[in-house]
Formats: structure tokens, sequence, C-alpha cells
């Protein structure tokens, strides 16, 4: 039987106050874990313990499926509930001696690990598009697909209850078929688009979902919406602290924390690194003829061909002024890290830059390549030196550091004292 709740009953069906206090209780604990961390799991999982807790909405079992990281697929992101009876029989012992307090939650995240997992691991193989999703035709089907019981959600973004029926899912790889039970599902909408759902049920002991219970998961989809939208926002600022604000590259103080680990990384995995470093070519007489407006476009098309003609790995990041550098990801021979140098020189030299003719704009650049048992230090050092000759060489060419440069640049700097 399935019963669908357009708007949850705000009545509290006459309730014991007990009842009504101990869910008031959780709900101002999930809000305070909310206000307390930006950890969007931590979150999550306070939002399912508090569907299957015996002192919270007390369901079997419940799983959380999003879709806003993932360009509107909808997976399993998080899952609470035991493989079988005895598994669940002797997780309720346990929490029923357990205090439902914030930090008795966030210690049994830690501690609950496998029972977090089971669901999950089920369910890896699920995804549903969020645009594809379409209602159920028939509500009064003997048995459902999974798929379809979601989509129906999705589509419809309204929370049901499917009671003395079944959905199914089978999962390909344990050839297992995971089945749901008494179940509700509810989405997760932020600004009318539905970023996940929560499905919950009644596996183990075959309670009937009653009506009003749909308000207590509302009110739990409504704070997880919150929870992805404090996320979303945290993401999006710290994104925008790493980024300069006239080219949208990374900003140097983010490169430096950056290659920080990469040299960590790099002799751990005992391999070598790579740096480009490039400066503009006479940039102050283009900022003195045509303005700083027109170096500042300048500036920001040379960085949108460093990131379009970089490997997704790569590090591109504005070092101060009009230079720049770029880290390479995995290994390169130095001939292959001067080919790629080069590579973005003669792009930017046959570039059309906005107003200018190709050829106008072009920029000089220094190679570097440390092995993993050397100063990571002189990455850059060394690189800067290479770019420092090929500003000395003429400009417009990209100069891969050898050994020898470093007593023909320091040679080059005492007689230029
Ligand atoms: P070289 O070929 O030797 O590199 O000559 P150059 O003129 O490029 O070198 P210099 O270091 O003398 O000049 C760099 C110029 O970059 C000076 C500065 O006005 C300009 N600049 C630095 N930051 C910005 C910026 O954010 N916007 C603009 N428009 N210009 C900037
Ligand atoms: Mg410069
Ligand atoms: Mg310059």
């Amino acid at each position: 039987m399935l019963t669908e709740a357009s708007e949850p009953n705000a009545k509290t069906g006459g309730r014991m106050d007990s009842e009504l206090l101990k869910e008031l209780m959780f709900q101002l604990t999930v809000t305070k874990a909310m206000l307390k961390t930006v950890e969007l799991e931590q979150i999550l999982y306070i939002i399912l313990s508090g569907i299957t807790h015996g002192d919270g909405l007390n369901f079997n079992r419940a799983v959380l499926l999003l879709a806003w990281d993932r360009r509107n697929e909808l997976r399993v992101t998080q899952s609470a509930g035991p493989a079988n009876g005895e598994e669940a029989h002797r997780i309720w012992e346990g929490v029923k001696a357990e205090k439902l307090d914030l930090q008795s939650l966030l210690d049994r995240y830690a501690s609950q690990a496998n029972i977090i997992q089971y669901l999950t691991s089920q369910l890896t193989g699920f995804s549903l598009n969020v645009n594809e999703a379409r209602p159920m035709t028939s509500m009064t089907s003997p048995h459902y697909e999974l798929h379809e019981v979601i989509a129906h959600c999705v589509a419809t973004k309204l929370p049901f209850v499917i009671n003395g029926t079944q959905a199914t899912y089978y999962n390909h790889v344990s050839r297992e078929t995971l089945t749901f039970k008494n179940f509700a599902c509810v989405p997760i909408v932020l600004n009318d688009e539905v970023l996940g759902i929560i499905l919950t049920d009644n596996f183990f002991n075959s309670r009937i979902i009653h009506d009003e219970e749909l308000r207590g998961l509302n009110i739990m989809a409504n704070l997880a919406s919150i929870a992805l939208e404090r996320a979303m926002l945290y993401r999006k600022l710290s994104e925008m602290a790493k980024a300069d604000g006239l080219t949208g590259v990374f900003n140097r103080q983010y490169y430096e924390s950056y290659l920080q680990d990469e040299f960590i990384r790099a002799r751990r995995l005992q391999r070598a690194l790579s740096m480009i470093v490039f400066d503009i070519d006479f940039f102050k007489l283009c900022n003195d003829t045509y303005g700083h407006e027109r170096g500042d476009q300048v500036l920001r098309q040379f960085a949108q061909i460093l990131r379009d003609n970089t490997r997704e790995g790569d590090m591109v990041a504005r070092y101060g002024g009009e230079e720049f550098v770029v880290l390479l990801t995995g290994e390169h021979s130095p001939q292959d890290s001067w080919m790629v140098g080069e590579k973005l020189r003669q792009i930017v030299a046959s570039t059309a830059f906005s107003e200018f003719t190709p050829g106008q704009i072009t920029v000089s650049g220094g190679v570097s390549v440390v092995n993993p048992n050397e100063d990571f230090r002189h990455l850059f050092t060394r690189a800067d030196q290479a770019l420092y000759l090929a500003k000395r060489n003429g400009r417009n060419c990209v100069i891969l550091y050898t050994a020898a440069d470093e007593n023909e640049s320091a040679l080059a700097e005492q007689a230029e004292q």
C-alpha cells in the first residue's frame, strides 16, 4: 500500500509529550552538530543515526543518496543498517544503553564503520540520472524495483511510504538481491532541485510506517539540505581562497602549500618534480602603451591558455605580477618538461590576444626538474635562473636549467653589478 504525503502532517497525532520532547531533543542535537562542523559526512551520519536510533525515528535501516557532487547522478553516499537480523539485534541492545547526545553519536561514527558500510557496499552500483527520473504509473504493484521507487520520489519531489510491499535491487557484483520492506522515501530538496533522497525501511521487524513518521523524516531531509547548502558554500569559499582574483588560477599562497605537499609525496614515491616558470615579455611596455586594463586582459588570457593546454592534474598558479608557474604532475624527463614549456610558449606566440596581433604578446620560460634525493627548494630557484637566461637570450624562448647554468647566471649577475 502506498501513501503519498504532499505536506507532512504538522500535528503531533496525539503522541505522548515525552515522545515529542525526544524528537525535539534530537532535532536540537542535529542542529547543534551542524553549527559545530562543516564536515558534511559527519552531519549526514548524524542524520542517518537519528533516523535509525531507538530514541530518534527508530527505523531499521536508512540510506542516503546524493546527486549534488556528481552532476545530477544520484548515488549512495552513506547508509546505516546492519547486514542481518542478528547484527541488528546486537546493535539495538547496544544503543539502548546509549545516551542520545552529540558526543555519543559522533563517537559511534568512528566505531561503527562496518554498519555504515554494509548497505553502501551493496548499493555501490546503483545510480540514477535525476533529469531522467519519471513518476511510477502504477501505485499498486506487488513488487517494485528500487530504481522506479527512487525515480518516483525524484520526479514528484514528494515523500511517500510503501507498506506491505517490497522493493528490490540486484547487485551484479555480489549477485545478491537487496530487499527493502515497509519503506519510506523522502527527497532532499534545495531551491526546488532534488539533491538527494533518504530511503529508510523496517526490514527486520516489519513495523508498519505511519504517515505521521513522514513528518520526522521530512525534518531530517530539511536538515540534510541545510547541511548540504552549508557544505557547498564552504567549498565555494575555500575555492575562492585558493584562487587568484584576477585570473582564476591558483594564487601564490595556495601554490606554496600545494608545493609543500607535492614535495613530501614525490619523496615518498621517489619521483622527480618538474616546474615551468613563465614571465610575459615587455609587459611593462604593454601596460604603458595600452593601459592597465588591457594589461589585465592579457593576464587573464594568458592564464586561460595555461589552463586549457595543461593536464588536469597539473597545477597552474600566478606567482605574482605577470609571472606564472606550472607544476607538472607525474614524472617527466627534463626534455619532456621542456617540451611542455616550449609548446605553451608557441601557443602564446601564435595567439591573437584581444586587440593584439599574433606575436605581439610573447612569454619567456624557465624549466627545472629535481630528483627526489635533491633539495626540492631548488625547483623554483633553478627554473627562475633558467627564465633569467631566457630573457637574456632575447626573450620568447624556453630554457631548461642545467647545472652549468648555475655558474653562468652567477657570473652574469656579478658582471651586471
Ligand atoms: P621582461 O620582458 O624583462 O619581463 O619585461 P617586463 O616589462 O615584463 O618586466 P617588469 O618586471 O619590468 O614589468 C612587469 C610589469 O607587470 C610591471 C607591472 O606594472 C606589471 N604588472 C604586475 N602586475 C600586474 C597586474 O595585475 N595587472 C597589470 N595590468 N599589470 C601588472
Ligand atoms: Mg616579471
Ligand atoms: Mg615580464
